[in-house]
């Protein structure tokens, strides 16, 4: 089988668990499954199952938390706006229209691919009422800095976490302090329920908010379906979504949470050293930076490849069977979020010209991740 950049690790454990929802309990809609499952991803982050709110994709989330934090800011006479990285995949910036925001796009450190808070305080307006920095490549570099910038600035903060469940920063895992964090459980991410995501706020109000409006705002839909019964005369105050989380879902990311430390985790680090060390050096070629003091659990392996070599590597790797990925085209030259860019992002620019993303998933072994290195070594020669 040939060489993939990307893909899922599921199989037996999962399938079990599917078969169980389909065929004991049989009912495949949100209901127990989904309510353990938000039970489960509560206790390994450390926070409560209230702070957890499961959701049919990380994009789900990411709309539903910019939706409630809007809701709580009052701009007159403006479209509310968001301050983010243009250097994120697409799902980022479409959240923040879908809640009726103006996304801001921001440039980004050059060694990290995160974003630049300095750049980002010259891109505050009195209608800026959050910031939505990129864990990039699962790095949350100084993330305590983007919260501290919000507080001084009063912008809530939406952590697009979409690459980072696992890693920590300074000890603390991704998803158990700051305001509030999206993950994605898409099929490739770190772990996958299929599709899905989930938000986690550390505030309350935003919480029931996002949990009523993943349910059509039907109100406390979620708790009465985890107690086993609906609501035959609800109230609706508010615009709501069909965006919650299946059984069926639940299902398979139970296992995979179960899979996270022991498996998929020393996994991905496992491989992504490797790219590390046999890189390091590397004339041409630089590693993204992490800080020493966090965990990082790569989701994808970008590198960048300098002096206008990017085309003649990727060339190279193809004619060996190996495939590589570009992450992220820049939103800010997509047609739809042309205008999000108010002055230059030369950092952001000069990162997609560099930026090439190497295989990487729990799938390969130690051995392809060397013959990719080779590969790279030889094409900078
Ligand atoms: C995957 C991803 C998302 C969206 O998650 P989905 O579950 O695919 O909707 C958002 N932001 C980033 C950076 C992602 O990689």
């Amino acid at each position: 089988m040939s060489m993939r950049l990307s893909r899922s690790i599921v199989g037996e454990a999962e399938a079990r668990a599917v078969s169980r929802v389909l065929l004991e309990d049989g009912y495949l809609g949100m209901g127990a499954e989904v309510c353990r499952f938000e039970e489960d991803v509560a206790r390994y982050l450390g926070v409560k199952p209230q702070q957890i709110v499961t959701v049919n994709t990380g994009t789900a989330a990411l709309h539903l938390a910019v939706e409630a934090v809007a809701a709580q800011c009052h701009v007159k006479g403006r479209q509310p706006e968001v301050l983010v990285p243009s250097l994120t995949f697409v799902a980022s910036f479409q959240a923040i229209t879908a809640a009726g925001c103006v996304p801001v796009a921001c440039d980004v450190l050059p060694d990290t691919g995160t974003l630049d808070i300095e750049d980002a305080a010259h891109r505050l307006t009195p209608a800026t009422i959050a910031v939505m920095p990129v864990d990039y490549a699962s790095n949350p570099w100084h993330i305590d800095d983007v919260l501290a910038f919000a507080h001084k600035n009063g912008l809530r903060v939406v952590e697009d976490a979409a690459h980072a469940f696992g890693c920590r920063s300074l000890g603390r895992k991704v998803g158990s302090f700051g305001d509030v964090v999206c993950f994605s459980f898409d099929g490739i991410k770190n772990i996958t329920c299929g599709e899905g995501g989930c938000l986690v706020s550390f505030d309350a109000e935003v919480a029931r908010m996002a949990s009523d409006a993943r349910l059509l705002s039907v109100e406390n839909d979620a708790q009465k379906r985890f107690a086993g019964t609906r609501s035959w005369d609800p109230d609706v105050k508010r615009q709501g979504w069909r965006y919650h989380m299946s059984n069926l879902m639940a299902a398979i990311g139970r296992v995979q949470l179960g899979r996270l430390e022991k498996e998929f985790i020393p996994s991905r680090r496992r491989l992504a050293a490797i790219y590390e060390q046999r890189l390091a050096g590397v004339n041409g070629l630089a590693l993204l930076k992490t800080d020493p003091e966090d965990f990082v659990v790569r989701h994808i392996m970008p590198v960048r490849i300098l002096r206008g070599r990017k085309d003649a590597v990727k060339k190279v790797l193809a004619t060996r069977d190996i495939p590589t990925g570009v992450h992220y085209k820049p939103n800010h030259l997509l047609s739809y979020f042309k205008k999000s860019a108010r002055s230059p992002l030369p950092a952001t620019e000069q990162l997609y010209n560099e930026l090439v993303t190497l295989p990487l998933h729990p799938g390969l072994i130690p051995q392809d991740v060397e013959e990719v290195c080779a590969a790279v070594r030889a094409a900078l020669d």
